[in-house]
């Protein structure tokens, strides 16, 4: 029997047997009964939204990454947004972030009336490219947001000393990046702006949440502007010893933690070694497995870094398969292997094209990059034989589709 599918010229005689009865997930949340029991002890108790189990969370997340303070908040963009108004950039600014980021890199530049100029990567990491980044300053840019695409840290002292130079703020996106190191300082542990994640797929979860690290004077005035604008009388008013009396000082944003969320980051906190090790030994199995094919570009880790390892990005080398990334993804959903892809390049959304009139050429690495990458499911909960599913799945259609 002829089935319309069956006279594509790449399509071969044998059907395509998923190699898992399951679909694996991509990146589900790592969550136990630990969690489960911390969210109901809170839950039971009188205090629900931001109070001491967000302090301590605070604290022991600082002392995780010897970071000089931190700042609970509900999500990493708010971090970012609440570090750009902080630190007073605002319209007519200039704000340089990355091409391959997340959309919420260069929409807080746009919430506070700023222009995000975007910049390409380097070929190999594909993180920001220093020489891309000087070129980008102007007179009017003010901030540049760093992102460490992936977990691996982004060249730092190269852009630091661009930030220096020019006066710049300097915000890292540490959406990925936890916990990493670059030159063997933490990411994080410094004293500019640094956000945090806690979104359901990164690297530890609150279910939604983020954390601000940095100055803790500079995280004063951002707990300020992260609360309504309410002076620091405010915010702990209805705790015992606490009073009445608050001030508004600026028209403030609605970004606090609850104690629910943090109930999740302490416990998740504690796993965060384990999780990482885990990350580390389905990395090096990736690694081993694909090692000597040709068709496969494997993420790299340069040598004065440690990687965060949040995204296992796999590049397809040009013109050794005759099928394209997004067939490739969907022969991998077809094995029943999550995949996704990280991340469209801002400049190929139509807001940011529209815009600032980006044309598809603009950031040539990005592009090219993005074309051919997927990204592998990398997440503490694999099995082993979750680890095997995925390379076979990988090596059959590698196998298959060689030209
Ligand atoms: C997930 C992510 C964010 C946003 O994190 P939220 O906590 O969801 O706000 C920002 N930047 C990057 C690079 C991300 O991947």
């Amino acid at each position: 029997m002829t089935s319309a599918r069956s006279i594509l010229p790449d399509d071969t005689a044998d059907e395509v047997r998923p190699v898992r009865t399951d679909f694996l997930a991509f990146a589900p949340p790592a969550l136990g009964e630990e969690e489960i029991a911390e969210v109901a002890d809170t839950l039971r108790s009188d205090w629900i939204t931001t109070g001491p189990k967000t302090s301590r969370f605070e604290r022991e997340f600082a002392a995780r990454l010897g970071a000089p303070g931190a700042l609970a908040l509900n999500s990493c963009t708010a971090g970012l947004h609440t570090a750009l108004v902080t630190g007073g950039i605002g319209r007519g600014d200039e704000v340089i972030t990355s091409t391959l980021t997340f959309a919420a890199s260069a929409n807080v530049a746009e919430h506070v009336g700023a222009r995000p100029v975007l910049v390409d990567v380097e070929p190999d990491t594909l993180q920001m490219d220093p020489e891309r980044v000087r070129a980008a300053v102007t007179p009017k840019t003010r901030a540049i947001v760093v992102v460490h695409y992936a977990g691996h840290p982004a060249d730092l002292d190269a852009i630091g000393a661009i930030a220096a130079e020019h006066r710049l703020l300097m915000v890292e996106d540490a959406a990925h990046a936890l916990p990493a190191r670059y030159r063997g300082r933490m990411i994080g542990s410094g004293t500019n702006p640094t956000a945090f994640s806690f979104y359901a797929t990164k690297n530890m979860t609150t279910g939604e949440g983020g954390m601000l690290t940095g100055d803790p004077a500079f995280l004063r005035r951002a707990r300020t502007v992260s609360l309504h604008g309410m002076s620091r009388d405010g915010w702990n008013r209805y705790a015992e010893g606490g009073h009445w009396f608050y001030e508004i000082e600026m028209p403030g944003f609605k970004y606090n933690m609850t104690d629910i969320q943090a109930s999740l980051g302490l416990c998740q906190l504690r796993k965060l070694e384990g999780f990482q090790r885990r990350r580390r030994e389905v990395v090096a199995a990736y690694h081993e497995a694909f090692a000597g094919e040709d068709a496969l570009e494997l993420p790299v880790e340069r040598n004065d870094v440690e990687h965060a390892w949040h995204l296992y990005v796999l590049r397809l080398r040009p013109g050794v398969l005759a099928i394209d990334r997004g067939r490739f993804i969907e022969e991998m959903t077809r094995r029943r292997i999550g995949t996704s892809v990280h991340f469209i390049p801002l400049h190929l959304h139509p807001y940011y094209r529209d815009t600032y009139g980006y044309g598809p050429g603009q950031f040539p690495v990005a592009q090219s990059n993005y074309e051919r990458m997927l990204s592998l499911p990398l997440h503490p909960g694999l099995s082993d034989g979750d680890v095997a599913d995925v390379i076979t799945a990988v090596r059959d259609i590698v196998r298959r589709y060689r030209r």
